[in-house]
Parts: C-alpha cells; structure tokens; sequence
C-alpha cells in the first residue's frame, strides 16, 4: 500500500472538496483504491461522493491549511491487459497513473488553462527503491511548476525494481524505465528502438523542445499469444507488455511509434471532444506510425510493412461488424465497452489519411503531402491553441486539394460509408488484388453463455458441423489469424459431447495492394530516405 499525504489551503467557506474520479479511462469503481481518509491537523468531516467525484472535507472556517490522508491499495489481484488502467501496488513495485493516485482540491483549475504549482516529496522509501516518473527520474523532491491539471493529471509515477535507461537525443534526456526480465529481447534493444523513434519524430515535426521525456514498460504474464498497450501521457508514454516469446521487437516497433505520435497528435494537437475526433487523433497516429515506421526503415522495416500494415487495416475495417457505423456511435461508452467500436476509429482514420496522403501528392504533382496538413495543424494548436474538429480540419486540407474534401469528408469520416478502394487505387495507379482471406469466425455466440446463437451456413463452421444451440464448453480462437485452426468443444443436446475444429477464414471482395517494386516507388522514394513520396 502507498500512503499520501497532502496539504493544502483550506476553503473559507468550511467546506472543502477533493476530486477524484471514480470512474476514468473505462474503469469503475476507482475509489475501491482508496481506504483510510482522514483529516490529520483539524477536526473535521470527510464524505465522499462517488458520483460526483468529491471527498467533501468539513472543517472550522478559520482553519487555513489542510493535512489530509489517505491509504492506496490495488483492489484487483495481479497485472493483466484488464486491470493496467488500475493502480498495480505490491511488494516490489508500483504502477499509478496521477489521477487515479493524486486527489487534487476543486478550487484548483476551475478553467482548463489555470496552472497550478505541486509540491512532491517520496520518503520513507527503501534506500535502491527506484522513484521515477512523467517529471523526472530518481528525485525525492520535486517541484511541478505551472501545470495545467488535465497535464498533472495525465501522467505515470512507477517505483520499486525498475531499471531505468538513459540516452541522449539533440541534449534532451530520454529515459526507459522497465522491470523484469524479458524473453524476447534486452533492455539495450529497446532502449536503441526508443532513442530511435524519438529521434525520426522529433525531426518529422521539426520539434526538439522536450528536455525530459520517459517510457515506462511493464511486463505482465500471458500464456498464450501476446498482448500490448498503451497510453500517452505529459512527457511520456506508458506502456505494458505481455512477457513470453510470443511477443516480437517489431511489434514494439509499432507500439512505440504509434505512442510516441501521440505526444503530438492528441497531446499537442488536441481534439474539441475526445471520441468525436478519435477518427483524427488514432487513425491519424495509426497512419503517421506505418509511415514513420517504414520512411526511416526502423528495425529493417521499409515499404513492404508499409503495403502489409495498410492492407491489414483495408481488412480490419471492411470486416468489422461496425465498418459502416457513423461516426456519432463512437461515443464514450461504446468506444470503452465494445471491442469493435474500440478499434473502429483507428481503421477509418488510417484509411482516410491514407487516401488523403494520395489525394494532396496527386493534385499537387508531388509537392504537397498529408505532412503539410500535420504541419500546418501543429502549429495552430501551438500559436492559436486550435483543437481539431471536422470543420477545421476540412479548412486544413482544402487548402491542398483541388476540390472541396467536405462531402468526401462527410460520407466518410461523419457518415462512416466505406470508401471505394479499388477506385481509388486505379486512380493512384496502385496495383492491388481484387479479393482477399478475411477472418471468418462464422458463428455469433452469447457472451456471457457461450450459447451459439446463429452459424453462417456458407463458413468453415458450418461445415465442421456447427450449430445454432450448440453450446461451447472449451474454446481456442486466435482472433484475426486466418491460418490459426479454432477448436471448440461443444454439448449439444445437454449430453452429447462435439469436438470442432476448422479455419477461420473466408474470401471477400475486399481490395489489398501489392507488395513490391511498382507500389514501393509510387509510395516511396527508394532515393530519400528522408522523405516519402507518393507519385512523383
Ligand atoms: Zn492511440
């Protein structure tokens, strides 16, 4: 358990509230974390509405300063992909995001832009107990000057066995922190792969003001497949990595990449209402990591990883159940709860910036790209604090394309109908096959009972001998590998026991590009490596 104390000025009122969310970032119940308030110096009531976010303090009004306390503990056993977002307490080490650790008084930051000074100080710790977070590294004390609360609040603070690994890019500090042991490669890999990544991005945006910024990598167990996360904070990024061999450097590569953007798309460049422009600040991110990825050949990945990663998101979203979904569905709730709506924005995004990357280096002759448009993006939201939405963004890129983007813009993007690729990609003198092998499970189930609702007669599941009523008692299914069998056991009838096993694939009319030569020089300029360029 951690314990924090705080102090603070006290209302004049006699009543003064804390907040703290109890629910943020898709989990409930947060207060579960928190035991032992007290008020240490006054006599005084504390209450606590969970709804509201508040612990209400009532104190005599002459009192000027507060101590307050209160103990924080893991509610929810273990570290899995399910409980990152939660605080990780135990023996050897933490693992908190700030507002799920920092009660913060109300009065601070009424607006947005008002800055608040925090004073931190880590005692009582064992004397190798590493201390690091979204502010520093291995300081006992520190001093948060003018920070806005949304930024204190988005932020990681470990500490425990962590190792930390410090590089130097352009003389500001970058620092991994990570703990355990990994299987699949060395600290030192990753440290590269970081220092790496900081480096093509800060140049991409022509940014190098950070003087400190921190990765935090948090190993956890999975027994089969591999599973990563991860979030962008203030100075950093937070990540936490299934531990087995399973797991590969290059998808850190893409975690990483696509993190690291976030510092600029979603933490400086911000949305006007969060899900709203998700389709902006992940698919965007999403589009930005292939493209970074390839440009500057990161791990020995080029042109080739390029073309697979765009045609696995064409797959993803013209397979996903809410491919056609407007983008007014994508709301807090649906997007948090449901794994399609979840990963929804990140495939139209992607897909968009794509086709818009195209778009501009056509109408432009090669002059213009969609790295204008970030650019130009970037610095409004730095010299007018603009925040992204549709109307502005449609304004950005109407100034490099030939035609209005709005009603493209609104069919696809507002609408959510699916754009027609194979046009496109004639239009692009891109080469692409017609159809492809999409991922098929072929059954709807419940997902509590694991009852089959209802088989696709024409599915691989059907013809192992899959049936509505069938109901499964075991299960193996590699989501989204077409060349991974599934094997189900099943009852049917309440006593007849069924083993079924097939592919998990079908053909669909979804178009996918070439690999190779032709698609790599009218997507990339094998002579720059600096640049990439779409149809010279
Ligand atoms: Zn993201």
């Amino acid at each position: 358990m951690l314990k924090v104390n705080m102090s603070f000025e006290a209302d004049s009122g006699g009543i003064t509230k804390l907040s703290f969310q109890n629910e943020a970032w898709g989990e409930k119940d947060i207060y579960n974390c928190i035991k032992d308030m007290q008020l240490l110096n006054e006599k005084g009531n504390v209450t606590v509405n969970k709804d509201s976010g508040w612990v209400i303090i009532e104190h005599p009004k002459e009192v000027r300063l507060l101590d307050f306390e209160y103990t924080l503990k893991q509610d929810r056993k273990g570290l899995s992909s399910k409980t990152r977002y939660r605080p990780i307490i135990n023996e050897t080490y933490f693992h908190i995001f700030s507002h799920n650790m920092f009660m913060l008084p109300s009065y601070l930051g009424p607006n947005p832009d008002d800055v608040l000074n925090i004073e931190l100080r880590w005692e009582d710790f064992p004397d190798d107990y590493v201390i690091h977070n979204s502010f520093g590294s291995q300081k006992k004390y520190q001093l948060i000057e003018n920070i806005e609360k949304e930024e204190f609040h988005t932020a990681i603070f470990v500490g425990g066995d962590f190792r930390t690994f410090k590089n130097n890019v352009k003389n500001n500090e970058v620092i991994l922190a990570t703990r355990g042991k990994w299987v699949s490669y060395a600290d030192k890999d990753i440290s590269n792969l970081l220092k790496t990544t900081i480096e093509a991005q800060r140049d991409f945006w022509q940014d190098h003001t950070q003087k400190y910024f921190t990765v935090t990598m948090l190993p956890f167990f999975q027994e089969r497949g591999s599973g990563f996360g991860g979030t962008g904070l203030t100075n950093s990024f937070a990540t936490t990595v299934s531990n087995n061999k399973n797991t590969s450097i290059d998808q850190m590569v893409y975690l990483f990449n696509h993190e690291l953007m976030h510092n600029w798309i979603g933490n400086t460049i911000q949305n006007e209402n969060e899900e709203e422009q998700y389709w902006f600040s992940e698919g965007f991110t999403e589009y930005y990591t292939f493209k970074n990825i390839a440009t500057h050949k990161i791990n020995n990945l080029d042109a080739n990883y390029f073309v697979d990663e765009v045609n696995r998101t064409i797959r993803d979203l013209f397979t996903s159940p809410v491919a056609s979904s407007p983008n007014s569905e994508i709301t807090y709730d649906n997007y948090w709860s449901d794994r399609h709506y979840g990963k929804l924005p990140y495939y139209r995004g992607a897909v968009y910036a794509f086709i818009l990357d195209l778009k501009i280096q056509k109408d432009s002759n090669g002059k213009h790209s969609l790295d204008n448009i970030m650019q130009d993006i970037f610095k409004s939201s730095i010299d007018q604090n603009q925040k992204v939405n549709s109307a502005f963004f449609r304004k950005v890129v109407n100034k490099y394309l030939k035609e209005d983007i709005s009603s493209f813009h609104k069919t696809h993007i507002i609408d959510g109908e699916l754009i027609e690729l194979d046009k496109m990609f004639n239009q692009f003198g891109l080469e692409y096959i017609p159809d492809t092998d999409v991922f098929d499970l072929g059954f709807k189930e419940n997902s509590e009972t694991y009852k089959v609702l209802a088989v696709d007669s024409t599915s691989n599941a059907y013809k192992a001998g899959l049936r509505e009523g069938d109901q499964i008692v075991w299960r193996s299914i590699y989501y989204g590998r077409v060349d991974k069998q599934v094997d189900l056991n099943i009852i049917r009838n309440k006593d007849e026991k069924i083993d079924i096993s097939y592919l998990p694939v079908k053909r669909a009319l979804i178009p996918q590009l070439k690999r190779g030569i032709h698609n790599r020089d009218r997507l990339f300029n094998p002579n720059d490596d600096d640049k990439v360029h779409f149809l010279e």
